[in-house]
């Protein structure tokens, strides 16, 4: 699963990614209380509209988690007829990922014929890779390194595995030649 800063660097390199993004879905009040999908964000203004038309602006930058905090007017919720179905607080707050247009472009990215296509050309190789190369899922070694070195190697007896198949065999003894 892809946080947004990796969906944005990924975007910067020139690589367009097809994973659906997971979001947390908003708990408060037993899962009754309005979801942040209710939410437009207003891109030109840098604002958030809520269900009854109000703005939410910018409060904070939470820079640990990587998030902007956008808040209503407590003076728009107290009077607000859909207070009970938003906020439990004096007024509603929304919570933007620094890199949320990267992880919107993404999930616009994820339709299902992408993951369709994801699914017989990608998970395939990796399924390979686990139960034919690893032959267990998980890695030998522990740390980023010792892993990073473990997946180019198995990637490398994969690719000589299946070349043939791809190729046939008087292609691959031509390009090894
Ligand atoms: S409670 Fe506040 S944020 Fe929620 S719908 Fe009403 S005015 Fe908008």
């Amino acid at each position: 699963m892809l946080n947004g800063e990796q969906a944005q660097a990924l975007e910067d390199l020139g690589v367009r990614v097809h994973v659906p993004v997971k979001r947390s879905v908003n708990h408060q009040g037993d899962g009754e209380l309005f979801d942040r999908a209710r939410f437009t964000y207003d891109a030109q203004a840098d604002v958030y509209v809520c269900p009854a038309n109000q703005v939410l602006r910018r409060k904070q930058l939470n820079n640990a988690d990587k998030v902007i905090i956008y808040a209503a007017q407590a003076s728009d919720c107290t009077t607000c007829a859909m207070k009970a179905r938003c906020t439990q607080s004096s007024r509603r707050m929304v919570s933007r990922h620094l890199y949320e247009a990267a992880l919107e472009r993404m999930q616009e990215r994820a339709t299902p014929q992408a993951m369709r296509l994801r699914r017989c050309t990608v998970e395939h190789p990796f399924a390979a890779l686990k139960y034919q190369i690893f032959e267990k899922a998980r890695f030998l070694m522990r740390g980023l390194t010792g892993a990073g070195t473990e997946i180019a190697l198995a990637t490398l007896a994969y690719n000589f595995k299946r070349a043939p198949a791809v190729l046939g065999g008087a292609q691959m003894l031509k390009k090894l030649a």
